[in-house]
Parts: structure tokens; C-alpha cells; sequence
């Protein structure tokens, strides 16, 4: 919904996404002057449609939209971004059908080196509902000793220091340098920023950081390419769930 250039590519990529796995897809890109009354009457029609397994609704909203609302409003067992507050519980207690997209492609990009996250400190920088927080619980899960941190935690460096998983969910251009982190560490890059010189770059240093990490993702290429490959893996689910597959 509106005009936002950064959803316009995110909204493309999914789409493009769809096309490459055979999900169909539909897109409502709806004006910026539609009303709240409206968006909720799309989720509805689109709620009571059996053909349709799987509903996104990219954000951010227009102002005035009350984006709370909205999530609340598409059915749990179709909200493949797992934001709705029942599929937020369900990954709380650990008994989940979706996980939210950018932390489950974390996991899954640690997974790949090989690494057990059981017994490891992880730092997970940044809590936000949509990355800090469930990211976190994710770790927890599979067993990391893990550590959150935002703009009020003393002593950041000496915390991201500790972390042999080091997850940067921040949203400032090469936030985490060198000096943060551990020799040997895994460091996640979540950030999607602009540079000076309006280059897309994310949290971490990547030059620097990456002479000291055992791995890490660059931005682009890293979690954003992931995320989507998990948004693709939930619908698939979503589909299973609703034809008790
Ligand atoms: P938010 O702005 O919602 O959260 C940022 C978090 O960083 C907050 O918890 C904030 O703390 C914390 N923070 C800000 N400044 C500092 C500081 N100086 N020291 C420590 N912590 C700090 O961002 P999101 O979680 O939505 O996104 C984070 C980044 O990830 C963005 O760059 C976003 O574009 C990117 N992103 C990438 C995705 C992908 O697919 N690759 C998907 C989603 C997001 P506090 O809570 O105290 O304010």
C-alpha cells in the first residue's frame, strides 16, 4: 500500500520468487489514499478464498493505517509472514507452524556452517518484534545462551565481544566493527542500509569484521535472498496445512 520504493522491490522479489518456485501469486498494490475500512475488506475476500493459501501484507503502512490491526486481521493459518500475535505465541512456546522469515533464514544460514548453536553465547543485537525478539527465541530454542541488546545496553562492544554468534538486526550503516567481535565468531548481518554514497550495505563492516569472523554474510546476498527462500518455504506449509497434508 502507497509508495514506499524499498516495499516496491521487496514486493518484486517475492513475486519473482513465486514465479521460480510455481507459487502463483497475486499482487493488490493499493493507493495510499485507501482506507483502513478498505485493506481490511481485501484481507477478508482474500481470507474466504480456498484458492489462496498464503496473505503478506508488506509493510511499513501509510500513516493512519493501523498496522496492528491489519495483521491481526489475516487468518493465523494463512499469515506466512508469521506476525500475526497467535503465530507470534505459538514460536514463544516453541510449538510453531511458520516461523517469521528473516530469523528462520538466520538459523538457516547458521545451520550451514556446520556450527551447533547449543552451549554458544549469542548476541543478538536489535529487538524488534519482527527480527530482535523472535530471532532471539529462535536461538533459544535450539539451545544458545542468548543475549539481547538495544539502544539502552552499557558496555555494546564488551557484550557483541562475548557472542560466538553474533546476529546484527540494528538498521545502521556499519554499525558493528572489527573491534566487536570475537576472533573465530559467526556474524549475521541483517541490515539493509544505505551508505554515504547511497550503496546498499548493512549492519556490519563487512571489510573489517570479515578478517576477523570464521563467517559472515554480506549485504546484499546474505539474509534478504534467505528470507525470501523461508517466506516461499511457509506458504508451501500454509498449503499443507490447509489441505491436512
Ligand atoms: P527496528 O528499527 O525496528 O529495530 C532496530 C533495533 O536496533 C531496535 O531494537 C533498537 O533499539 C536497536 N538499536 C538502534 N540503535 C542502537 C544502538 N546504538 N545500539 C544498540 N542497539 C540499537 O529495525 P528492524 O528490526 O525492523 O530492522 C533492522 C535492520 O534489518 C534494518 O536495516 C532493516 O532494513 C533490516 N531488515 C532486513 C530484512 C531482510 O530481509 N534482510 C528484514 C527485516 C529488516 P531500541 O529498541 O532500544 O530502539
Amino acid at each position: 500500500m502507497g509508495n514506499d520504493s524499498a516495499s516496491r522491490v521487496y514486493v518484486n522479489n517475492k513475486k519473482k520468487a513465486c514465479e521460480v518456485c510455481g507459487i502463483y501469486s497475486e499482487e493488490h498494490a493499493l493507493p495510499e489514499e485507501t482506507t483502513e475500512e478498505e485493506l481490511l475488506a481485501l484481507i477478508d475476500c482474500l481470507n474466504a478464498r480456498k484458492d489462496i493459501n498464503g496473505i503478506l501484507v508488506q509493510l511499513p503502512l501509510p500513516k493512519g493505517i493501523d498496522s496492528e490491526k491489519v495483521l491481526l486481521r489475516i487468518l493465523p493459518e494463512k499469515d506466512v509472514d508469521a506476525f500475526h500475535p497467535v503465530n507470534v505465541g505459538k514460536i514463544m512456546i516453541g510449538n510453531f507452524d511458520f516461523l517469521p522469515c528473516t530469523p528462520a533464514g538466520v538459523m538457516e544460514l547458521i545451520r550451514l556452517t556446520g556450527i551447533e548453536v547449543s552451549g554458544k553465547e549469542c548476541v543478538v543485537v536489535g529487538r524488534s518484534n519482527i527480527v530482535g525478539k523472535p530471532q532471539a527465541m529462535l536461538l533459544l530454542h535450539e539451545n544458545g545462551t542468548v543475549t539481547i541488546c538495544h539502544s539502552r545496553t552499557k558496555n555494546l562492544k564488551e557484550v557483541c565481544r562475548r557472542a560466538d554468534i553474533l546476529v546484527a538486526a540494528v538498521g545502521k550503516a556499519k554499525f558493528i566493527t572489527a573491534d566487536m567481535v570475537k576472533d573465530g565468531a559467526i556474524v549475521i548481518d541483517v541490515g539493509m542500509n544505505r551508505d554515504e554514497n547511497g550503496k546498499l550495505c548493512g549492519d556490519v563492516d563487512y571489510d573489517a569484521v570479515s578478517s576477523v569472523a570464521s563467517a559472515i554474510t554480506p549485504v546484499p546476498g546474505g539474509v534478504g535472498p534467505m528470507t525470501i527462500a523461508m517466506l516461499m518455504r511457509n506458504t508451501v506449509k500454509a498449503a499443507e496445512i490447509q489441505k491436512g497434508m
